[in-house]
C-alpha cells in the first residue's frame, strides 16, 4: 500500500504525541520528525517526549513503526576531511540520536552523507563508510539510510555510485540504506519522468532492496542544476503527473514517503497535497 506523509514538527508540550497528531490531521500514513532542531544538538530529555503516547495512538491506527522516520539533524558532516573535529563531533551526535531513534522505536534514520569541502571526494565517502562503521559497532540499531543529494557545493552522495562507494564499505549491511529524495535527484540530474529507467539505475548500482524511504518533493529549479530548493507539489519542475506516478510506483510499495515541501502562507500544504496524491 501507498504510505504517504510529511514531515511533521516535534513540540512542546506533547512532542511525539503532537507529532502523530500532526500527521493524523493530514490524513498521512506515514510521518517524519527530528528529535530536536536540525541545525543542533541540543534536546529535550527523552522522558518528556509523550514517546509512550504517540507510539501507541500511531500504532492504534495500524500504521507501522517503519512509517515513523526520524531525520537526523544536519550538523553531522562525516564527509569533512579537511577541518579537525567535524568528524568526530558528527559520530557523537550521530550516535545520541541513534538512542533517541531506539527510545522513540522508530527504526529508519535518514542522513545527508555530508560535504566534502576542499578534500577528495572519494576520501570523503570512505570517511563517511567508516564513520557508520565506529557508530553502527556502537549501537547497531535500525537502518541509516543515506539521502540522495542534489549536488549542491560539495555535497557527496550525489549519484548512486557515490552512494554505493558508501554502502558497500559498511560491515552490517542490514543497517544500511537509502532516502530517495525527488527534489535532489532531480536536480543532481536525474531524469524522473523516465522513473522506472531510474529505478532500474538504482537496482542496478546499489539495489532496489536498499531503497527504505521517500522524500517526495516538487523542485524549484530546472533539471540537473544542483540546487536543492524544494517546491510544492505540482508547482515546480518537476510536476505533478511525474509525481504522482512516482507515488503509485508498485515498484515502491509499502516504501515510507515523506513530503518536505515548503509552508504556503505560513500554513502546512501537506493535507491538500496528501490528498492530490493519493487520488
Ligand atoms: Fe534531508
Ligand atoms: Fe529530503
Ligand atoms: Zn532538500
Amino acid at each position: 500500500m501507498i504510505r504517504l506523509g510529511s514531515h511533521v514538527s516535534m513540540n512542546a508540550p506533547d512532542y511525539v504525541l503532537g507529532s502523530v497528531d500532526e500527521a493524523l490531521s493530514y490524513g498521512a500514513n506515514a510521518l517524519m520528525l527530528y528529535t530536536g532542531a536540525p541545525q543542533n544538538s541540543f534536546r529535550t530529555p527523552l522522558d518528556k517526549l509523550k514517546i509512550a503516547e504517540g507510539r501507541e495512538k500511531w500504532l492504534s491506527c495500524g500504521y507501522r513503526m517503519e512509517d515513523m522516520i526520524i531525520h537526523m539533524p544536519y550538523i553531522i558532516n562525516l564527509a569533512n576531511t579537511v577541518k579537525e573535529g567535524v568528524y568526530d563531533m558528527g559520530k557523537e551526535v550521530l550516535l545520541k540520536e541513534m538512542a533517541r531513534t531506539k527510545a522513540i522505536g522508530a527504526r529508519y534514520m535518514v542522513l545527508h552523507p555530508g560535504s566534502a569541502l576542499t578534500g577528495d571526494v572519494n576520501e570523503s565517502l570512505d570517511q563517511v563508510a567508516r564513520g557508520i562503521n565506529e557508530v553502527l559497532e556502537e549501537c547497531p540499531y535500525g537502518i541509516i539510510c543515506l539521502e540522495t543529494m542534489a549536488g549542491k557545493g560539495s555535497e557527496v552522495g550525489r549519484d548512486f555510485a557515490q552512494l554505493q562507494r558508501i554502502i558497500s564499505q559498511v560491515r552490517l549491511q542490514d543497517h544500511i540504506g537509502v532516502c530517495f529524495d525527488t527534489c535532489h535527484t532531480h536536480d543532481a540530474g536525474y531524469d524522473l519522468t523516465q522513473f522506472d529507467k531510474v529505478l532500474d539505475e538504482f537496482d542496478e548500482i546499489i539495489g532496489l532492496d536498499k531503497l527504505y524511504v521517500m522524500h517526495i518533493n516538487d523542485s524549484k529549479n530546472v533539471r540537473g542544476a544542483h540546487k536543492d530548493r524544494h517546491a510544492n507539489i505540482g508547482e515546480g519542475e518537476i510536476g505533478f503527473e511525474t509525481l504522482y506516478k512516482i507515488v503509485h510506483n508498485a515498484r515502491l510499495d509499502d516504501v515510507p514517503m515523506a513530503l518536505e515541501t515548503p509552508y504556503v502562507g505560513g500554513k502546512a500544504p501537506y493535507k491538500e497535497e496528501i490528498e492530490m496524491l493519493l487520488k
